[in-house]
């Protein structure tokens, strides 16, 4: 990111290696819809020269002089939100916040990111994780945001065994939302997409999606409430839509004493709103949740272990494979124009 609106390659030293760090290089990476929030939608404010990229594996080229269990050489997966796990919010259990509010994204945030010929990782024992062999480089690039992030939504809302939930949105982050939904035991499970891009539905089907909804043929709420025969779901998940309609709907089509789970990026200069009548003029013990995905060491081997075990398969959501470093800017310039045939783009470095 060269600034607002700009990308482009630029030329930076090697970052410095603190005694806990690592600088890992990159075996394949992907582009995020959060990067094209902060490059073309100022969602988070202007950065300037600042490497792009939270998505990655790589091999270790360097460790600190503290650190214990990774070596140079070790391939491993590497999680978009890399906390300092000393700090007190990680002891307090929100480690994504450690140092501030959303401090523990780090990459392509306050520093830079992995579409780097090498780039930094702090606190390398606490963050990263040993690659199984068992997974490609490219299908590994999904766990460092796209599986923590979709299953993270579940978590935030409580799915339980039987419920009926709704996911909103479902590029990657929201079909991650649908497997996570299924894993966590829903019965019911409405995919609320559009048939822009009909790779989205056939993906969430095979992911479990028993109902698919499009956003486009009238109001998604509407729709819902219909076919569920008026009763609304348990949960509803929040990939995708925007601050304005969507928490409205999604309170709206909720039954009372449910739960929603944010997990989109929205834009920091936008109101989330919604009707007080649809949230039981505040009496409705219906809660709205939202998270950035937990990182760290313990979360990756756990979520490797998912794919290792075939509960989950990314490589579904990966739709276009390029080779060479050079194609991350083919790959940005994808994940920006989502044309309807992307899901997810991936660069084998
Ligand atoms: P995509 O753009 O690929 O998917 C968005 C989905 O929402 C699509 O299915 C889209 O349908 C749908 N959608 C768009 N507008 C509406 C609407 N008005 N009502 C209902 N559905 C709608 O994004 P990703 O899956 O890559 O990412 C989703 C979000 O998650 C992004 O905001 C991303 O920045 C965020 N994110 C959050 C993280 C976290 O830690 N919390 C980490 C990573 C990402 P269609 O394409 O057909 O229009
Ligand atoms: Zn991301």
């Amino acid at each position: 990111m060269l600034g607002p609106n700009k990308t482009g390659f630029i030329e930076k030293p090697d970052p410095k290696v603190g005694p806990r760090d690592a600088l890992v290089k990159p075996l394949a990476v992907a582009p995020c819809t959060s990067d094209i929030h902060t490059v073309f939608e100022d969602a988070i404010g202007p950065r300037e020269d600042m490497i792009l990229g939270h998505e990655a594996c790589g091999e270790i080229v360097e460790v600190g002089s503290e650190v214990q269990d990774f070596k140079v050489g070790d391939r491993v997966l590497v999680p978009a939100i890399t906390p300092d796990w000393s700090k007190v919010e990680s002891q307090a259990g929100y480690a994504v916040h450690s140092g501030g509010m959303l401090a523990g994204w780090k990459f392509s945030n306050i520093k830079d990111g992995v579409f780097a010929t090498r780039f930094h990782v702090n606190d390398a024992d606490g963050n990263l994780a040993l690659l199984p062999k068992e997974i490609d480089p490219a299908v590994a690039t999904m766990l460092s945001d796209m599986i923590p992030t979709g299953l993270h939504a579940s978590e935030l809302a409580g799915v339980e065994f039987g419920d009926t939930v709704a996911v909103i949105g479902i590029g990657p982050v929201g079909l991650m939302a649908v497997r996570g939904a299924v894993l966590h035991g829903a019965g019911r499970l409405i995919a609320v997409g559009s048939n822009d891009r009909p790779i989205t539905f056939e993906v969430a089907k095979k992911y479990g999606a028993t109902d698919l909804v499009d956003y486009h043929a009238g109001d998604l709420a509407d729709q819902i409430l219909k076919l569920t025969d008026g009763k609304g779901v348990d949960k509803v998940l929040i990939a995708g839509g925007d601050a304005a309609h969507t928490f409205d709907q999604a309170m709206r089509i909720l039954k009372p004493g449910g739960a929603i789970g944010n997990v989109n990026y929205l834009n920091g200069h936008d109101d989330v709103v919604f009707n007080a009548a649809n949230w039981g003029v505040g009496m409705s013990h219906k809660t709205l949740h939202g998270g950035l995905m937990p990182g760290g060491r313990l979360r990756m081997e756990k979520l490797a272990s998912l794919v290792v075990n075939g509960r989950i398969d990314p490589s579904l959501m990966i739709t276009q494979r390029f080779e060479g470093f050079e194609h991350i800017a083919d790959t940005v310039e994808l994940m920006h124009k989502k044309p309807a045939d992307v899901i997810k783009p991936v660069v084998i470095c």
